[in-house]
């Protein structure tokens, strides 16, 4: 009899979760298991604002797939996936096309742009490995031309970022240790440099804890950063950002470096595939099934879940896509089993750290607040847990990180 073939799409958190425990929970003869992922590495996409920084080298944030899966059970084809037919149950790649009997997508996000002008033009953002190293060389370049120019543009060390939420947080507190190492090293007067953080909304970190916060904005502004909230960024040009604050008060705010920070969506290939989507994320079944498809599941960053306390949707973490994983690994196991049942994903949040750099960070973990070194701790704590659930102990010994004090 043909063994059914399970195809996932994405090695990212949710995608290695699935596969790793899908490969535990079937034998050999019972599925054909293919992961599809654009890269032969995963890259922890919740480390990248380091690397983006460049206070983590970007070989740390990434290892090889073909550690983590069992080569035996789980065949990997490193391509592109350019469009999925959801009715034909066949996915087309850079390098072709592949049938499947059930489907996980694990696509993760993109930068969501509220088609704001010069955007995509002009600003980048902590999406990938490779767009983390060109911010991180682009912030260098700015560096090192400055000092080499007759005329020199203090707006070269101007850098903006844009939103301040946990990503454009974080980033700012990977940048505000880096800056200091970089006026060193290219020979500039610290005074000169402006790190600035446009906020739409009213507040740092809208919805979080107030006292948390606090906390944060008083730390980074102390090393630094200018926080210009309730602004929203209404243009990027080649020269930096126009900002809208109130009604009709415009502002040109010069900056060699724009990063957007300003909130993600799903992937687009959700909307080409024509899957019923909320800016490319999935309202997913509560056994994470596509609507009106029994054999395709959709995880992670991709997937839309409710929180039904507050009916408004889950903020798209890794947390979830791993739980995502690990429900979904279950569920393919039960189909491919031939039962009709199939388990219902219920989020467990078990807290939230944002860091403010390598030794500061802020959190709520099992409803406990945190702040400073403890904060910190328990953030590296995550980050290597993270590659325990998928690699086990070796994997943190290669990638773990281990600078707690
Ligand atoms: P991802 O882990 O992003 O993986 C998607 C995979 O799909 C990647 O391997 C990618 O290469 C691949 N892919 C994409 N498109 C294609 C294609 N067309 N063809 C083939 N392969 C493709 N969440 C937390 O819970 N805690 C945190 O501390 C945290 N920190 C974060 C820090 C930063 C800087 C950022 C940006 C996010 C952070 N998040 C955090 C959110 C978290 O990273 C995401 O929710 C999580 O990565 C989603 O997992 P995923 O599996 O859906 O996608
Ligand atoms: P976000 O949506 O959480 O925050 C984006 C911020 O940008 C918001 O505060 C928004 O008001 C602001 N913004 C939007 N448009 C703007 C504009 N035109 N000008 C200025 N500001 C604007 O997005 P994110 O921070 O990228 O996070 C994405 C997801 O990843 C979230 O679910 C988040 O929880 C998760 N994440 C978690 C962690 C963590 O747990 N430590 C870290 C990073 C990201």
């Amino acid at each position: 009899m043909r063994k059914p073939k399970v195809v996932v799409l994405g090695a990212g958190y949710g995608g290695l979760m699935t596969v790793t425990r899908l490969q535990k929970l079937v034998g050999v003869n019972e599925a054909e298991i293919v992961l599809v992922n654009k890269n032969d590495y995963h890259y922890e996409t919740t480390w990248l604002h380091e690397a983006s920084a460049g206070t983590l080298h970007h070989d740390r944030v990434r290892y090889d797939i073909r550690d983590v899966i069992d080569r035996n059970k789980v065949e990997f084809i490193q391509a592109t996936v350019e469009d999925i037919h959801p009715s034909e149950n066949k996915v087309i790649l850079d390098s072709g096309e592949i049938e499947y009997d059930y489907l996980v997508v694990a696509l993760g996000a993109e930068p969501e742009t509220f088609g704001i002008q010069g955007l995509k033009e002009h600003a980048f953002s902590i999406s990938n490995v490779n767009s983390a190293r060109q911010i991180r060389e682009h912030i260098e370049y700015q560096f090192a031309t400055y000092n080499t120019e007759e005329e020199k543009k203090d707006e070269r060390l101007t850098i903006v970022v844009g939103g301040a939420g946990f990503t454009g947080i974080e980033f700012l507190g990977e940048l505000v240790n880096r800056v200091p190492e970089l006026c060193r090293e290219y020979d500039i007067d610290f005074e000169k440099v402006r790190i600035v953080c446009v906020e739409a909304a009213p507040m740092v970190l809208p919805g979080f804890d107030p006292e948390l916060v606090k906390y944060a904005t008083a730390r980074l502004e102390s090393k630094g950063v200018e926080f210009r909230i309730g602004t929203a960024i209404k243009e990027v040009t080649a020269d930096g950002i126009i900002v809208a604050k109130g009604e009709d008060e415009v502002e040109e705010i010069k900056a060699g470096t724009v990063v957007w920070a300003a909130g993600v969506r799903g992937n687009s290939i959700i909307e080409k595939a024509g899957f019923e989507n909320m800016r490319a994320r999935v309202k997913v079944n509560p056994d994470l099934r596509a609507p009106g498809y029994d054999n395709v599941f959709i995880i992670g960053d991709c997937s839309l879940i409710i929180n039904e306390e507050i009916n408004r949707p889950y903020p798209p973490t890794a947390q979830i896509a791993m739980q995502q994983g690990e429900v979904c690994a279950r569920n393919l196991a039960a189909l491919i089993r031939g039962k009709e049942e199939l388990e219902t994903f219920k989020p467990d949040i078990k807290g939230t750290v944002c860091s403010l750099g390598e030794d500061d960070a802020i959190g709520i973990v099992f409803g406990k607040k945190l702040m400073g070194t403890k904060a910190a701790f328990m953030k590296k704590v995550v980050d290597n847990r993270a590659l325990y659930m998928i690699g086990g102990t070796s994997l943190v010994f290669k990638k773990g990180k281990f600078n707690f004090f």
